[in-house]
């Protein structure tokens, strides 16, 4: 097993919603609840979840853009959450973000050749303005665009394009873990895929750590090692991508992976409704967080929260079905 690169420990975040003239604080948004992990060296962690269920905030404080409410990040051993912005600064440049919106992540009245020069004027990695024209240059190269686009401005390419130069402006630091936050959801379906096989490329060459978040289990499917579930602010279940695709444990997993279209013609697969919409992160359902749409909620379930256990290993989920041996289903 590879070293841990990062590590959360009970992560939480509680937004507070304010009411009234005074704006008294009456009650909290909880849009991460106490989540713990550890991501590996080299490896690609999916978190895949529904909007709302705190999976970008995740994605953030791991980032260390935005700090927990309580429980802390650490990277490579060091505790990075709760640090002032001077003191979590060298940290960053190992850790860069690409987002889902290429048209909104770069500013359109900077050149690509400034676009992706700026961080290293940041962070000082390069000293000389020919050497930052280089670098940048090879980065374009490396992410399958021209040298030529250097002068060019972020109207002139399309949105797989430009993704890609968002690619680019991240790997310019030459960092250990790069965060994406939904990278080709707002691309077209065919781009996608050259999107992703690029991500894994640079992965390869530039010995990357990834974590991919993904409203969509079927496009983490091909980027990540394992993958996390996660609902209302918590995870449900993790495990190597495997076991998570061919053997889903967790009621919540079983129906978004039966969503998932099969690439085998001959393959029907029953497609498992869900009742109901995602719950309020405002207002969640007493015990088990998912009972509301769970088909198989038994009593135990609309009273006490199910904890994330290990069922076997690298498998862990948070289920009673799983927790009481005599309705296991298996
Ligand atoms: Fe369904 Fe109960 Fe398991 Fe929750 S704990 S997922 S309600 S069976």
């Amino acid at each position: 097993m590879n070293q841990i690169l990062i590590e959360a420990k009970d992560l939480k975040m509680y937004f507070p919603i304010k009411k009234g003239v005074i704006k008294r604080t009456a009650g909290y948004i909880k849009a991460v609840d106490g989540i713990s992990l550890k991501v590996y060296e080299g490896e690609s962690l999916g978190i895949v979840g529904e909007s709302g269920s705190g999976k970008s905030t995740l994605g953030r404080m791991l980032m260390s853009l935005q700090n927990p409410t309580d429980g802390d990040v650490y990277f490579h051993g060091e505790r990075i959450s709760h640090l002032s912005n001077r003191k979590v600064r060298p940290y960053r440049r190992d850790m860069q973000m690409v987002f889902q919106d290429p048209y909104a992540s770069l500013n359109p009245r900077m050149s690509i050749g400034e676009l992706l020069e700026e961080p290293l004027l940041v962070h000082k990695t390069v000293k000389t303005k020919a050497e930052r024209k280089q670098k940048a240059e090879d980065l374009l190269e490396k992410v399958g665009l021209s040298k030529q686009s250097y002068n060019k401005y972020p109207h002139e390419f399309s949105g797989g394009q430009r993704q890609r130069i968002g690619i680019a402006r991240a790997l310019s630091t030459n960092p250990r873990l790069i965060v994406g936050d939904e990278p080709v959801s707002a691309l077209d379906v065919s781009i996608q895929s050259q999107v992703l096989n690029l991500m894994k490329d640079l992965q390869e060459e530039f010995k990357l750590t990834y974590i991919f978040i993904a409203h969509d289990l079927s496009v983490v499917k091909h980027i990540s090692d394992r993958v996390a579930v996660m609902y209302l602010g918590k995870i449900v279940e993790i495990a190597r991508k495997e076991d998570l695709y061919e053997a889903p444990l967790h009621p919540y997993t079983q129906a978004l992976i039966s969503a998932v279209p099969s690439t085998d013609v001959t393959i029907q697969k029953e497609k498992i409704a869900l009742k109901g919409e995602l719950p309020s992160p405002a207002n969640p359902p007493r015990g088990c967080a998912f009972h509301t749409r769970c088909p198989h909620v038994h009593d135990r379930c609309r009273t006490e929260q199910p904890q994330l256990v290990e069922y076997k290993e690298d498998h862990m989920v948070a289920c009673h079905l799983y927790t009481e041996p005599e309705v296991r289903m298996d």
